[in-house]
């Protein structure tokens, strides 16, 4: 059995009681063990917050969020679930807090009480798994966005967390630092991490293995990337790109060609047109 590590039940969230819109607004979600996610949605639909809320840094005004099955509104769970579950934040620069690479990922660890030798081994395996080894030594600051978001998994490796959130980790990044980032992370899921990414960028979530669309508050569409992106007249009510080669391969199928409706990468598309 496959086991969710994170489950969400009919979770809403208000950030004022005068509000009257729910920022998140009755969010069913269980992301099973291994999963990597990919959530999109436009601006304002609700996918910082429920980011914001898996990891306690929010509480639910109603519902309940369950990490590893430990109740998010527990605070006796606080650190154990921010382990379990770490987060990237957006900014690379807010995130590293010291002066050396090396430094900066065993901080977490430090702060949980784990002994140096382990700490030590923690560190070189985080580095490691993130193709970072051999910056160990430098000072974050000289490094790219990619290198730099690198080094913030990195930090959420060495805590030993199933599960690594991702808000919108690749939205300040170049297009080299976005390719990075993206191949560390479906590294990381290949070896087991459950990676759920919040993002704007279509090429990104047609990587994950399920899509998620939110659209003020809720959930709109939940699938595969290639049972979400065909609809592509509902994603774009919501403000939302789909994958040109979709758009594109229904084009081409209302033409009468003999396509399929659910194309969501170009080397489909090539290989069928050649045929
Ligand atoms: P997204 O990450 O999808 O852009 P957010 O979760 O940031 O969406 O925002 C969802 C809604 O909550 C929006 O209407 C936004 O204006 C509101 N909101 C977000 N953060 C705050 C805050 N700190 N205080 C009040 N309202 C907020
Ligand atoms: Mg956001």
């Amino acid at each position: 059995m496959v086991e969710n590590i994170i489950e969400m039940a009919n979770v809403k969230y208000k950030y004022d009681k005068e509000d009257s819109t729910y920022a998140v607004n009755g969010v069913n979600l269980n992301i099973r063990k291994g999963e990597f996610t990919a959530i999109i949605g436009h601006n304002g639909s609700g996918k910082s917050t429920l980011a914001k809320l898996i990891n306690s840094i929010l509480l639910a005004t109603e519902g309940k969020i369950y990490v590893k099955g430990m109740d998010t509104a527990d605070d006796s769970k606080l650190w154990d679930i921010r382990q379990a579950a770490g987060m990237v934040f957006q900014n690379p620069d807010n995130q590293l807090v010291a002066t050396i690479v090396e430094e900066d990922i065993a901080f977490g660890p430090e702060n949980q009480g784990v002994e140096p030798s382990e700490i030590r081994r923690r560190v070189d395996d985080a580095l490691n798994a993130v193709g970072m080894y051999e910056y160990r030594k430098r000072p974050p600051h000289m490094l790219s966005g990619g290198q730099k978001q690198r080094i913030a998994i990195a930090g959420i490796l060495a805590l030993n967390s199933d599960c690594i959130i991702l808000d919108e980790p690749t939205a300040m990044l170049d297009p080299s630092g976005r390719k990075e980032v993206m191949y560390t992370l479906k590294k990381l899921n290949e070896n087991g991490k459950t990676i759920l990414l919040i993002t704007h960028y279509m090429d990104e979530a047609v990587q994950a293995d399920r899509v998620v669309i939110m659209d003020k508050g809720s959930i709109k569409l939940d699938g595969t990337p290639k049972e979400v992106f065909r609809n592509i007249a509902e994603i774009k009510k919501f403000g939302l790109d789909v994958p040109q080669v979709t758009e594109l391969a229904q084009e081409l199928s209302e033409e009468g060609l003999n396509i399929p409706p659910d194309i969501i990468e170009v080397k489909e598309l090539v290989d069928l047109l050649c045929q």
